[in-house]
């Protein structure tokens, strides 16, 4: 895979990263599996990846402001 920003190579990461799901709500998944640009950090989601955060997403209790949740689990 290569950076649609600068072309660069992506390499598969995981890291944690904040989901806005409302203007007051954020949902920071951990441990999530990115795809990363070693030249600007520019970061890919894969679409399986994606569909299990939104699974996830789905899931959460929205009525809490920050609410940390492992992609792993
Ligand atoms: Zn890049």
């Amino acid at each position: 895979m290569i950076c649609h920003n600068c072309g660069g190579k992506l390499e598969k990461v995981i890291t944690d990263l904040p989901f806005k799901v409302r203007h007051d709500c954020i949902i920071i998944i951990k441990e999530l599996p990115v795809l990363q640009c070693q030249n600007c950090n520019e970061y890919l989601i894969e679409d399986s990846v994606m569909e299990n955060v939104d699974r996830i997403l789905d899931k959460i209790d929205r009525t809490a402001e920050l609410e940390i949740h492992s992609y792993a689990v």
